[in-house]
């Protein structure tokens, strides 16, 4: 994984393995398929659970599919996300 994924994440996104990038569409394809997993903000979907299950995970990855714009993304199970600190504060972000 680069810090270019990293950067290129809606910053409400938890830590994890998926995430939507700033540039969704507001579709609503991944809220209706992973409600456990993606919400919405300020017009654009981000996870705020990464998923626990085999039925989600498998799901997520329709959804990483399915996303329109490609913007829904995984960077497989491979870095140990408990190394990452949050490139962003984000007090800053939630009013
Ligand atoms: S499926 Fe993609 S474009 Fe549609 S709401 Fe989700 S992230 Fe946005």
């Amino acid at each position: 994984m680069s810090q270019d994924t990293l950067a290129h994440r809606w910053p409400l996104n938890v830590p994890g393995r998926f995430y939507v990038t700033q540039d969704c569409l507001d579709c609503d394809l991944c809220r209706e398929t992973v409600p456990t997993v993606f919400k919405r903000d300020s017009g654009w979907s981000y996870v705020y659970r990464q998923p626990q299950t085999e039925e989600e995970i498998s799901l997520c990855i329709e959804v990483v599919d399915g996303c329109p714009l490609s913007v829904v993304c995984s960077d497989g199970d491979e870095y140990d996300w408990a190394r990452v600190t949050c490139l962003v504060d984000r007090k800053k972000i939630i009013k």
